[in-house]
């Protein structure tokens, strides 16, 4: 949990929350048990998952597949510098938390839109002495706003690989604009760079289509992508095994086993540009 002394306070830091409209990161701290919460969020929430109670396996999975693919990231490739656009609300382990386990050193530059990730993100500059993490509040469908940030170019050396990851993020965004924008991010980095990227699917039933339904009459765009246009993310870069799987299927631990097929509507991957 967030210790007090992190607690935002929105009116000293002079964001609008805009606590009467439901927002996506708030919505997702809803259903995954978190408090930092407003009615509209928590009414829209529960229409979700009145659509289709998987929704809740759902973002878990996807929350741990962030968590391992970071540490395979760190682990396994070595990587030591992160972008991580459409962070959401601080949830224990943060991705800084589980690269700075393995490489005290590794740097995270996080990136958000919503206000209260804004207000919130001095519980994601808890960085380890030996490394760094920075907070930008911009819009993934302006990459360049990321890119011309002082966070960014301060912290990130472009000599050496960055993984980029997008979890969770892209199913708000349509294709028009999607693929375009994670590419012109991949396109700043250097060849040994990762993209590590998770989305919501409409491939295994109905029911997600229902809680889709339920974001969308509350005005929140949300595409569901079958298989092949998740990959297409990819395109050009060289997936590690075993591809674009659903979440719970990507190197899975004991959390992730054992998730019947069917309950989790989200496909992942995690691919290396060469
Ligand atoms: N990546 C986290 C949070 C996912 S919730 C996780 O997987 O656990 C989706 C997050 O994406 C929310 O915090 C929302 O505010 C953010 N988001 C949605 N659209 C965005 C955009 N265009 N630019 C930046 N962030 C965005």
């Amino acid at each position: 949990p967030t210790p007090d002394w992190m607690k935002p306070d929105p009116e000293q830091i002079g964001v609008d929350l805009r606590t009467d409209v439901p927002h996506s990161a708030r919505i997702y701290d809803y259903i995954l048990g978190g408090k930092d919460n407003f009615p509209p969020d928590r009414a829209a929430g529960d229409l979700s998952l009145a659509g289709w109670p998987g929704v809740r396996t759902s973002m878990q999975q996807n929350r741990y597949f962030m968590n391992r693919a970071v540490r395979y990231l760190a682990e396994k490739a070595g990587i030591r510098q992160f972008l991580d656009v459409g962070t959401g609300i601080p949830t224990a382990p943060n991705l800084h938390d589980v690269v700075q386990e393995v490489a005290p050193e590794s740097r995270v530059v996080y990136v958000d839109n919503d206000p209260i990730v804004l207000a919130h993100a001095r519980a994601l500059l808890t960085s380890s002495p030996e490394g760094r993490t920075v907070y930008v509040d911009a819009d993934l469908t302006d990459p360049e706003s990321i890119l011309s940030s002082p966070e960014f170019t301060d912290t990130l050396d472009l000599t050496q690989p960055v993984a980029l990851s997008v979890i969770a993020v892209v199913q708000f965004i349509p294709d028009e604009v999607a693929y375009d924008v994670v590419r012109r991010l991949m396109d700043r980095l250097p060849s040994g760079s990762f993209l590590a990227l998770s989305t919501a699917t409409g491939d295994i039933g109905d029911g997600i289509h229902r809680a889709a339904a339920a974001y969308r009459e509350q005005g929140i765009f949300v595409a569901l992508r079958d298989k092949a246009a998740v990959e297409t993310f990819f395109d050009g870069y060289e997936l590690v095994d075993p591809g674009v799987t659903l979440t719970n299927d990507w190197h899975p631990d004991e959390k992730a086993l054992g998730v019947p097929h069917g309950d989790s509507a989200m496909y992942a991957g995690v691919a290396r540009k060469p």
